[in-house]
């Protein structure tokens, strides 16, 4: 049977805070003088999230949702369902959708089609990390921390069945 295994350090704790810095400023800037809702894709992204969330000047509040994610696989089902909805009202409202990578697309193709039918005032994607090689519909977020060659990543609130997730740099899981 073979063994997953951290086989290398891919962003390194430094450049993900180094990032996250700009990013913040970035998003801070455009939404000067408005309120923001960061909704946050729950369980991966939570670190972004804190992290982000720290860097922003203007005010915000967070949700989160969870949608079904590839349990113990590694390759997208692209079945996505909603495991938890947001908890308040997202009429009116600048939105931002934190999600911790693109892969496909498939899930935040769902859940931006699901929120826009709910007339948010905005709604914008902020994700850490993007695989735009691996992509199978026509999506792009409007914020990027970085974009990453076609690998399965943990660390830093990622996952590989449930493991992981508190790595601190984000690293690259190989088989043995
Ligand atoms: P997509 O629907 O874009 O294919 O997949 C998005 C979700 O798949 C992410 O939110 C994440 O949960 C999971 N995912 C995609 N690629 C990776 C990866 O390299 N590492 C981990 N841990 N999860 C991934």
């Amino acid at each position: 049977m073979s063994q997953k295994y951290v086989e290398k350090v891919l962003l390194t704790r430094e450049e993900i805070q180094k990032r996250i810095t700009e990013l913040g400023a970035e998003i801070s800037r455009d939404y000067a003088g408005q309120d923001l809702l960061l909704i946050c894709v729950l369980k991966g992204a939570v670190i972004f999230l804190a992290d982000l969330m720290r860097q922003i000047s203007v005010p915000v509040e967070i949700d989160f949702m969870a949608v079904s994610s590839y349990g113990a696989a590694t390759v997208s089902s692209g079945v996505v369902r909603i495991l938890k909805d947001l908890d308040v009202s997202i009429e009116n409202r600048h939105c931002l959708i934190v999600e911790d990578i693109i892969d496909t697309g498939l899930t935040l193709k769902y859940l931006e089609e699901n929120l826009n039918s709910r007339q948010p005032a905005s709604l914008k994607i902020v994700t850490l990390l993007d695989k735009p090689e691996r992509r199978q519909v026509e999506i792009a977020p409007d914020y990027c921390g970085f974009q990453i060659p076609d690998e399965f990543v943990v660390g830093y609130g990622l996952d590989f069945d449930e493991k992981y997730r508190s790595l601190p740099d984000i690293c690259v899981l190989g088989e043995k």
